[in-house]
C-alpha cells in the first residue's frame, strides 16, 4: 500500500468527471470512500463497480445541513474521516453585460459556498482528531482572470483564498488546492451564450482527460501526515491559458 492511504476519502461532484476519476484513482489504493453528488444513479453505478471500500449518498453541497449528514453518513459507514476533496463545482459563463444573475448566483453557491459548507461540516472532526486533509479542486482561473470568467474566476480566487486561510490558521491539517487547466469533462454543459459554448469547444481542443487531475489528488493524498501539498497546477502541455 502507498503511504497514507489507510484513509477515509469523501468526494464531491464524483458522478462525472474530476470527481468520478478520482474515485476511480483511489479504489484500489486501501482507501475507503464515501462519494457524494445529486445524481444519485450514477453514483450507485459506480460504487456497483468499484465494489465494497465504496460507499455514497446523494448530496447538494449548497446546503449545510445536507453536507453535515453526507459527513455523518460517512463516519457511520466507515468509522471516521480522514479527507475531503471538495470537487464539486459549476461553470455557466458568460459576459457581465448578460447580467445572469441566476448564474452568477448558482457559482457563488456550489463553488464558494459548497466548499464552505464542506469545510464546516469536516472541521470539527479534524480538529478533534488532530489530523485531516482538505483538498479544494480549484481551477487555473484561480491565477487568471479572463472575459466571461469573471464570476467563474472570482469563485475560484476565493477557493484559494480560502484555502490558504484553512492552512495557515491549523498546524496539524492538511490543505491542498488542485488548480486543473482545461479537462475534458461535462463541465459548462449549462452555458447559456452560444458564442461562449462554442469558444469552450475551442478551448478543448487542447484539454486533459480527468484521470490526470485525480493523479495529482492521489499525490497529495500519498504524502506523509507531516507533509502538505499545499498547491498543485495540471495543464496540458500545449495549454494556451
Ligand atoms: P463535471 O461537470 O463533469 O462535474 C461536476 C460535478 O459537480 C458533478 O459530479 C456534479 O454532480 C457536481 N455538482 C454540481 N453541482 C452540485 C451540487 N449542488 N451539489 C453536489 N454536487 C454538485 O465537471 P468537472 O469534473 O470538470 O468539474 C470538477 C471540478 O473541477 C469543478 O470544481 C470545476 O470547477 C473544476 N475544474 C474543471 C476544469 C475543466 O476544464 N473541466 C478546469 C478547472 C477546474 P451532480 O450534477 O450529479 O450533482
Amino acid at each position: 500500500m502507498e503511504h497514507g492511504f489507510d484513509k477515509v476519502v469523501l468526494v464531491t461532484g464524483a458522478s462525472s468527471g474530476i470527481g468520478e476519476a478520482t474515485v476511480r484513482e483511489l479504489a484500489g489504493t486501501g482507501a475507503r470512500l464515501f462519494i457524494g453528488a445529486r445524481r444519485g444513479e450514477r453514483l450507485q453505478a459506480l460504487a456497483d463497480e468499484l465494489g465494497g471500500t465504496v460507499a455514497w449518498r446523494t448530496l447538494d453541497v449548497t446546503d449545510g445541513a445536507d453536507f453535515d449528514a453526507f459527513v455523518d453518513a460517512a463516519e457511520a459507514r466507515f468509522g471516521r474521516v480522514d479527507v475531503l476533496v471538495n470537487n464539486a463545482g459549476v461553470m455557466p459563463l458568460s459576459p457581465l453585460a448578460a447580467v445572469k444573475r441566476d448564474e452568477w448566483k448558482r457559482m457563488i453557491d456550489v463553488n464558494i459556498h459548497g466548499v464552505l459548507n464542506g469545510i464546516a461540516a469536516v472541521l470539527p472532526r479534524f480538529i478533534a482528531q488532530g489530523a485531516g486533509h482538505v483538498v479544494n479542486v480549484a481551477s487555473v482561473a484561480a491565477h487568471i482572470v479572463l472575459p466571461t470568467a469573471a464570476v467563474y474566476c472570482g469563485t475560484k480566487h476565493a477557493v484559494r483564498a480560502i484555502t490558504e486561510g484553512l492552512r495557515q490558521e491549523h498546524d496539524d491539517i492538511r490543505s491542498t488546492l488542485v488548480s486543473p487547466g482545461v479537462v475534458a469533462t461535462e463541465l459548462g454543459h449549462d452555458i447559456t451564450d452560444p458564442q461562449v459554448a462554442s469558444a469552450l469547444t475551442t478551448w478543448r481542443r487542447k484539454s486533459l482527460t480527468p484521470d490526470a487531475i485525480a493523479r495529482a489528488v492521489r499525490y497529495a493524498i500519498g504524502q506523509p501526515d507531516g507533509v502538505d501539498v499545499n498547491e498543485i497546477i495540471v495543464r496540458p502541455t500545449a495549454a494556451d491559458m
